[in-house]
């Protein structure tokens, strides 16, 4: 961020009064400007013993399988992101019971929050929207476990076949850590049904 969102005059980083973080300040008319993290929310798509993967069509990641998942935008619920992604990615309709919270994704490296919902396909009439190449329904054998895009992805499908045999979907938070050499650590930091 170089230049001030309402009058264009350059920004400078520094600590606002009562504050402890450096800020983009303007120069000229005091308008401070505050870098959040940003909500990606998504859907785990399923039918009967299968679940709905999209392979990607854009960067990154491109020609790798994942869940349809999407940044919120201003003025939906996480809720909703997910079903609008579902249904941009997808071409899928879905069914949601009130329970359908599922993982939540902590990744403070890159400024980003991760959620996905439990989401019955609501019909077979799914087709690939314009960041998807294919999109096909999986057993847990026959999902591309090596092609899958992102790791909050393959930890959530982890669970949610684990899960699925116990026929119990408790809510899990993690961290993830980014290591130096590209590597990643997800840690489980709360469940609603431990055991
Ligand atoms: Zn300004």
């Amino acid at each position: 961020m170089k230049y001030c969102h309402q009058c264009a005059e350059p920004l400078i980083l520094r600590v606002p009064e009562g504050d402890d973080k450096p800020r983009h300040c303007c120069t000229a008319c005091d308008s401070i400007f505050y870098l959040n993290p940003k909500n990606v929310v998504g859907t785990v798509p399923f039918f009967e013993d299968k679940v709905l993967l999209c392979k990607r069509a854009i960067q990154p990641r491109i020609g790798k399988w994942t869940l349809p998942a999407g940044f919120m935008e201003n003025g939906e619920s996480s809720l909703h992101g997910a079903i609008r992604e579902t249904q941009e990615e997808a071409g899928a309709s879905v069914i949601i019971q009130n329970d359908s919270l599922y993982t939540l994704f902590n990744l403070p490296k890159i400024n980003q929050v991760y959620m996905f919902f439990r989401a019955e396909l609501a019909n077979l009439d799914y087709a690939a929207g314009l960041e998807s190449e294919e999109v096909a329904l999986f057993t847990e054998q026959e999902i591309p476990w090596q092609e899958i895009a992102f790791p909050v992805v393959k930890s959530t499908l982890e669970h949610y076949f684990e899960d699925l045999r116990r026929n119990r979907f408790p809510v899990r938070m993690f961290d993830v850590h980014h290591g130096e050499d590209r590597s990643f650590t997800t840690s489980l930091i709360s469940a609603s049904d431990f055991e």
